[in-house]
């Protein structure tokens, strides 16, 4: 389904939802009114009077939300009425109880008009439904537009290394005719001179106006200047790297660029007991392209965050099981669960009530009812920081790699899946040769740039769903679920010998690395010990058999 089509999809959704809402007014209303009538009939339970307060505090945060304001700040009128009464418990006066019962008659006077307003057409905020007409770009396509040809064969090079591919211009007009045919995942300029830099940066801007999506460029220079900077930026340049280039870095950029294309949507969890609101939500959110799940039932939540691992939680505040703040605590008894942020989403406005819920874990409140544009908004950048806290927890910050105790936890999950699904997997442990000699040799910042390559390398060539860590110095584990010993050796052999083809440039002249592998693989896999300690045994064999190889073991 294209995204256009989606779009209408889900306001078709929306527009539905509005209507079953809409359908079961009167017998909401009935319910209310059947709850108050109760209330007044002898000596009423405390609770008859919760249960009633719970259901217009329900109704005021919802009708908002389907397109009836008016209905909404009727319930609260009445929600306010029996608040005080749940706060200072006493007889009702014959006053009061006709103030109730005219504003339960207006809620019902309200529905009978139904005045729902037409349904407001959600903008897609920026950037996410720009993704219409430029679809057939190329996953690891680059255009590389060069002055000098005696350079170009070295760039090309290098990066095919990496797992890119690589189309070179000359010629301005060349590349243009080859943009229009499809578009790369980025386009890299080399500069030597000013002019053609001048004259470049100018039709780029003209050409990046035109475009859905702006094409992310790369501007290799010699001229520093503010000015010259600018222009690029303003041609859409994400990264200007001096001459001559440093290929690690050009490569992590362009790796940047394929990890902000292929990041999953972001996950949320909405849990509040009003089906209908929360189906409102979740529609919202996947009109924004978040992923979002619905639990209506407290006592399901635990499994659901395991199972569905969002990356936010929308929470309302009352429902019948437990309240939002019990809920909050329980959840962050879990030490997985205490860097998620939560959201409470309620209509209650009392300041006091909404810090003692921000005290029990909670990360942010909105007071239903909450405009479309808004709910997105909270949601994205709580799961940007989010996401990019757990990246900077776990990810090694030399390599972005998996650290340690990360890629072990990781593995684990991973054999578990695979004992669940009575599926393989294979699991190598890959470690540069002679890795010393480059240290003593080249200097250790010639030595981080070897380790970062290699990180760079293993991240392009493996699929998404493969795990990669770095394990330590320069040592690497890959984990490949699902793959066979056959599949495995051939992406393996194919990195080792990708890697063994890098040059590295350095003022003491070039020179190349190799690496040695272990790998297991196993249909029927055991314990992760066992899996970690044969790969490493494989992979001293491959040291005492000449480096620069492969030792391969099924288990
Ligand atoms: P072998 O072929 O047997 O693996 O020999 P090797 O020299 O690669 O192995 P050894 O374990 O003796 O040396 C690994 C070296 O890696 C030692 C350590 O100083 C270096 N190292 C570890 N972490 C880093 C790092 O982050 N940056 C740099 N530049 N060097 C590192
Ligand atoms: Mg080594
Ligand atoms: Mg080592």
């Amino acid at each position: 389904m294209d995204s256009i089509q989606k779009q209408q999809d889900i306001q078709q959704q929306l527009q539905a939802l509005r209507g079953s809402f809409a359908a079961q007014l009167p017998e909401r209303i009935a319910d209310i009114e059947q709850g108050w009538k109760v209330l007044l009939s002898a000596t009423p339970p405390e609770a008859d009077l919760y249960e009633l307060y719970r259901k217009l505090h329900s109704l005021a945060g919802s009708a908002g939300t389907f397109g009836m304001p008016e209905l909404g700040q009727q319930a609260r009128r009445v929600e306010l009425r029996l608040k005080a009464k749940l706060d200072a418990p006493q007889d009702w006066s014959e006053p009061e109880q006709a103030e109730i019962e005219t504003g339960i008659g207006r809620l019902r006077r309200l529905v009978e008009e139904n005045t729902v307003l037409p349904a407001e057409t959600l903008e897609s905020p920026a950037g996410t439904a720009a993704v219409t007409a430029d679809n057939t770009q190329a996953d690891n396509l680059v255009y590389l537009l060069e002055e000098d040809v005696s350079r170009s064969a070295r760039m090309h090079n290098k990066l095919v290394h990496f797992g890119y591919r690589v189309e070179t211009f000359y010629d301005r007009g060349e590349l243009m005719a080859a943009l229009q045919k499809q578009r790369p995942m980025a386009l890299i300029m080399d500069f030597h001179t000013r002019e053609v830099q001048a004259a470049c940066t100018d039709w780029l801007i003209d050409y990046q106006r035109d475009q859905v999506e702006e094409l992310p460029v790369i501007f290799i220079a010699n001229d520093l200047s503010f000015e010259v900077r600018l222009q690029a930026v303003r041609a859409g340049g994400f990264a200007y790297l001096d001459q001559p280039v440093d290929i690690v870095a050009l490569v992590e950029h362009l790796n940047a660029v394929g990890a902000q294309r292929e990041s999953e949507p972001y996950r949320v969890v909405v849990v509040d007991d009003d089906l209908h609101l929360a189906q409102h939500y979740a529609l919202v959110l996947s009109q924004a392209g978040i992923e979002s799940r619905v639990v209506d039932q407290p006592a399901r939540l635990l499994d659901t965050l395991i199972e569905f691992r969002p990356d936010v939680m929308l929470m309302d505040l009352y429902m019948p099981e437990c309240n939002g703040r019990e809920l909050a605590r329980l959840v962050r008894q879990d030490v997985s669960h205490v860097s998620m942020p939560i959201v409470f989403l309620s209509a209650e406005r009392d300041q006091k009530k909404q810090f003692s819920a921000l005290m029990n874990g909670g990360d942010d409140f909105i007071t239903k009812p909450v405009a479309d544009l808004r709910l997105v908004a909270v949601v994205e950048s709580r799961a940007q920081r989010a996401r990019a806290l757990e990246h900077a927890m776990s990810r090694d910050s030399l390599t972005g790699l998996l650290k340690h105790t990360k890629i072990k936890e990781a593995f684990e999950l991973e054999l578990a899946r695979a004992h669940r699904h009575d599926a393989g997997l294979s699991y190598a442990m890959v470690d540069i040769d002679h890795f010393k000699f480059v240290n003593d040799t080249y200097g250790h910042a010639v030595g981080d740039r070897v380790i970062k390559s290699l990180a760079h390398l293993l991240m392009q060539r493996l699929r998404q769903t493969d795990i990669v860590g770095r394990y330590g110095g320069e040592e690497f584990v890959v984990v490949l679920p699902d793959t066979d010993s056959e599949g495995a050796a051939a992406v393996m052999e194919e990195v080792r010998k990708a890697f063994s083809d890098i040059e590295f440039d350095t003022e003491a002249g070039s020179f190349s690395v190799t690496l040695s592998v272990g790998l297991v693989s196993c249909g029927n896999c055991g314990e992760a010990e066992t899996i970690a300690e044969q790969a490493d045994q494989a992979m001293y064999e491959a040291k005492r058999t000449g480096r620069n190889r492969m030792v391969c073991v099924e288990l």
